[in-house]
């Protein structure tokens, strides 16, 4: 089977690398692709918004399978025109996708189906905002803009002031909608789960560093780091949490006519009362993809496929090592605010010689002339370092031996993936 994969960062990579392992593979293509995806697929330069040019791209080519790696096609309806062609998507379609697109929908379907979430109220205009922080909700409080922005779209204010700002700031924008939330208290835990619209299959969970300095301080980025599992969300935890919230989510959405195709990723608060839901995610999370794919031991385009056709309940569930597995993002200089672009970046096969597998987010090549090409950075979060350890300090260690052993002089990373397991460990 050919299967094209959709995006080019450090999920896709890791995804690349694992679905280059299936005997179901003939050629795997991927667009627009990295270097490090180029080890294991054909990059192929489709813009993924011209929907009519991926169709004829996947009929002149047989692909028996699209991936769909990031939000942004999906929430533009890029399953559908696959679907709609008779492609097998992994990936949600438009209106499945607005789970992880728009907060209010979530929200109100929470609110519909009886799903335990942070008490909410769905706001568009900055004058019932106001009233509604004077009202209803205590501090903290959360407020979030409605719509995608990758993780910048989210304050959580201690005092009045800072929430009135949040407000303000919000509302500055013409047709801005916001939600603003109870504020939950409790660790966080995101937990996967595959389904085919009708079927469901766990398939592990993670724990992220969101902030960009040590000790989770500073500011929001995409993810510095993860690893898997979250041990916090226990096995009576992650039942708890399929049966009060992600079983009743997949079945609201078939019973509503917009069927869920792919992975949920929930957003988990494990609150005293329960796991809550914090957010969905219509894709899979970058890194905990690199973390799930280093543990995952199965057959990732036969589940994939299942998946996209509804035969999930046919499929064997899925084997994880028991071994934790955990993740350092390097980044360049800069990030999140605007990073260092062009950094030379050398020392990948000697970091990989040590056992830990290295995905590529923001990287290229460039064409140095004389000397061929070299990698260079090209983004904001440019390698992720993945190592498997028989505890999650003993991978831990082993992702930072292996850091250490790349030379990317613009590149720096968080010394302390993974502090709160680890301290765990040591009781
Ligand atoms: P991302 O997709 O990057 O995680 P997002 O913009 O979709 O971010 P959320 O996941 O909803 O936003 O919120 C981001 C973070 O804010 C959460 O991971 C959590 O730490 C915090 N947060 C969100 N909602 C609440 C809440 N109700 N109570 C406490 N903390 C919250």
């Amino acid at each position: 089977m050919n299967i094209l994969l959709i995006g080019g960062g450090g999920r896709e990579h890791a995804l690349a690398w694992k679905l280059a392992q299936s005997p179901l593979l003939d050629t795997l293509f991927a667009a627009p692709g990295n270097p490090g995806i180029a080890a294991h697929a054909t990059l192929v330069p489709l813009d993924a918004t011209d929907h009519a040019a991926v169709v004829a791209f996947c009929a002149e080519k047989t692909i028996g399978l699209v991936v769909i790696g990031p939000e942004a096609p999906l929430v533009d309806g890029l399953a559908d025109s696959l679907r709609t062609a008779g492609v097998p998507v992994f990936g949600p379609s438009k209106a499945a996708a607005q789970l992880e697109g728009s907060k209010g929908f979530t929200k109100d379907l929470c609110a519909r189906a009886g799903i335990p979430t942070a008490g909410y109220l769905r706001v568009t205009d900055r004058d019932t905002a106001v009233r509604a922080l004077n009202g209803t909700f205590g501090l903290p409080v959360v407020i979030k803009a409605d719509g995608l922005a990758a993780g910048k779209g989210v304050t959580v204010a201690m005092t009045r002031d800072e929430a009135m700002a949040a407000i303000d700031d919000l509302f500055a924008t013409p047709g801005a909608e916001a939600v603003i939330e109870e504020f939950l208290s409790g660790e966080e835990a995101s937990l996967f789960v595959l389904t085919d619209g009708t079927h469901l299959m766990p398939f592990g969970s993670a724990q992220d560093h969101k902030r960009v300095g040590e000790g989770d301080t500073g500011p929001n980025t995409g993810g510095m780091g993860a690893y898997s599992p979250a041990r916090v969300l226990t096995p009576d935890l992650e039942r708890q949490a399929i049966d009060t919230i992600v079983r009743p989510t997949v079945e609201t959405m078939a019973a509503e006519g917009t069927p869920f195709v792919g992975v949920l990723y929930a957003g988990l608060m494990l609150t005293a009362q329960g796991p809550k839901l914090i957010e969905y995610n219509a894709r899979f999370g970058d890194p905990e993809t690199q973390v799930l794919m280093l543990r995952f031991e199965g057959d990732l385009a036969a589940l994939m496929l299942a998946t996209a056709q509804g035969r999930l309940d046919e499929a064997p569930a899925p084997v994880f090592a028991a071994d934790p597995a955990l993740t350092v993002v390097v980044a360049a200089r800069g990030y999140p605010g605007t990073p260092a672009a062009g950094g030379a970046i050398a020392g990948i096969d000697a970091a990989e010689a040590t056992g830990a597998t290295v995905f590529q987010a923001g990287t290229r090549l460039f064409n140095t002339g004389l000397s061929g090409d070299t990698l260079v950075a090209s983004g904001g979060r440019v390698l992720a370092v993945t190592a498997r350890g028989a505890s999650v300090a003993a991978a831990q260690a082993a992702a930072y031996r292996a850091a250490a052993l790349l030379d990317f002089p613009d590149g720096f990373c968080r010394r302390d993936i993974g502090w709160r397991e680890v301290a765990r460990e040591r009781g």
